[in-house]
């Protein structure tokens, strides 16, 4: 008989002290994952993403069920979720292949920052899902190190001419605009954002690259060639493009970590599944040892990934300490995303060669989840980050 792992989510002590609202909202989140997302899986891993339509109908019901912009204000038409909450909605969206999850639109945090009307015109519309951003920082020569930015914005009559080319625009297909990272007159030290339309001169998708995964938007590469745009689509001050996107990194970096965490229950609950039936040498292979000890290894894995996260959410939830989060976020996405990685390897070893089938989730979720390790700072720059923390404010802030 199989041990469904989500049975034991419920009846742990933690899950029951979750409130009325909180254990609600996470029923939501797993419903939508797997009877709005998860029939679309196949589909979209054949054809490397969804047709225009079923993502419309998708948008809607992401509207329809209340998921719309967990991420942001009320006032600006998110839901308005805690990092606590949203973080219960990621877990149970990262259970979903081909980042389906990403049907469910989280725009770009900075874009709070905006003015009233940067608000009207973006973030407002983006959040009721009749506008999508997409946030474009990486390029050839900067990745780990954005400083190396050779995107200029150069100040002219009334405005900026942006000249340069970004690399990995996910959802670039997408999108109606980007947010484009850029240095103001090629100085370092003026790092800024810019609003830009892609239907304005001069923006050019200069090639579409395959991945790893079969990913339900695409992540093109951009030339921003002569681009004007006038001073209203400056988003925050000139040299405020880093500071913008700090507390950004600690809700981005959260998220991938509840994803991941989700992912490896899902895939752990599949080849929990298949060992309990899977018969060779005459008995069921779950009986033995080498076997048994693989889905212990994984059991702890993610118990020891979730209560990291989970309290560091509750945390975050409970007071805002930015340098301190920075810290924490950090610490939570190289643990969790590395322990997907361990945990969606070994789900692929219990099926043996089916484990190696795309149209097996655990094969997706091995291949989804590897990007994690990558994206949103790579596991060594978060582990730059945490070292630097622990000379700075000492040992202290990861163990006591
Ligand atoms: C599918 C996908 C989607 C993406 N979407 C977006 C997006 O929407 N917008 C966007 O702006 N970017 C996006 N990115 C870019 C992503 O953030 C970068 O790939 C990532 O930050 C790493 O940069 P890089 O690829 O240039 O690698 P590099 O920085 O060249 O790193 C290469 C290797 O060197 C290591 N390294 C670098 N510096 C150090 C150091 N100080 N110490 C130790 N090791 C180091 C890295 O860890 C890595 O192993 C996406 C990437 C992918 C793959």
């Amino acid at each position: 008989m199989s041990t469904n792992l989500s049975t034991l989510e419920t009846s742990s002590l933690f899950a029951q002290s979750l409130t009325n609202g909180q254990a609600a909202l996470q029923q939501k989140a797993k419903a939508f994952a797997e009877e709005v997302l998860m029939p679309h899986e196949l589909t979209c891993e054949e054809n490397n993403g969804l047709d225009e339509q079923t993502l419309r109908q998708i948008n809607d019901q992401v509207l329809e069920w209340d998921l719309n912009a967990i991420n942001h204000s009320k006032k600006d038409g998110g839901q308005g979720l805690t990092i606590f909450e949203q973080m219960l909605v990621n877990e149970q969206l990262g259970k979903v292949t081909n980042a389906l999850w990403d049907t469910v639109f989280q725009p770009a945090y900075p874009m709070r920052f905006g003015t009233q009307q940067q608000k009207e015109e973006y973030l407002i519309p983006t959040n009721f899902g009749k506008r999508r951003d997409a946030y474009a920082i990486t390029e050839e020569n900067a990745g780990s190190d954005p400083s190396q930015c050779g995107t200029r914005a150069d100040k002219v009559d009334g405005g900026y001419r942006i000249n340069g080319e970004k690399w990995f625009v996910t959802v670039g297909d997408a999108a109606d605009y980007i947010l484009v990272h850029a240095h103001v007159d090629g100085d370092p030290e003026s790092p800024t954002v810019f609003f830009v339309d892609k239907d304005l001169p001069g923006v050019k998708v200069k090639r579409t690259p395959m991945y790893t995964h079969n990913f339900v938007y695409e992540h093109p590469e951009f030339i921003f060639e002569n681009v004007y745009v006038d001073e209203g689509k400056m988003l925050g001050e000139i040299g405020s493009g880093y500071n913008m996107t700090k507390d950004w990194f600690v809700e981005a970096r959260l998220g991938i970590a509840a994803r991941c965490v989700g992912a490896a229950i899902r895939a752990t609950e599949t080849a929990n599944a298949f060992v309990a039936d899977r018969e060779q040498f005459g008995q069921s292979i779950r009986d033995f040892q080498g076997i048994e000890f693989m889905l212990a290894d994984m059991a702890v894995d993610i118990t020891a990934a979730k209560s990291m996260l989970y309290r560091t959410c509750w945390e975050l939830s409970q007071s805002w300490e930015r340098k301190l989060n920075h810290a924490r976020a950090a610490a939570v996405k190289l643990h969790c995303s590395e322990m997907a990685g361990r945990v969606c390897d070994k789900a692929v070893q219990l099926l043996g060669g089916r484990g190696y089938m795309r149209e097996n989730p655990v094969e997706r979720l091995w291949r989804d989840t590897r990007v994690d390790r990558i994206w949103e700072g790579t596991s060594e720059v978060q582990r730059v980050v945490i070292a630097k923390q622990i000379k700075k404010r000492g040992l202290g802030i990861y163990v006591d």
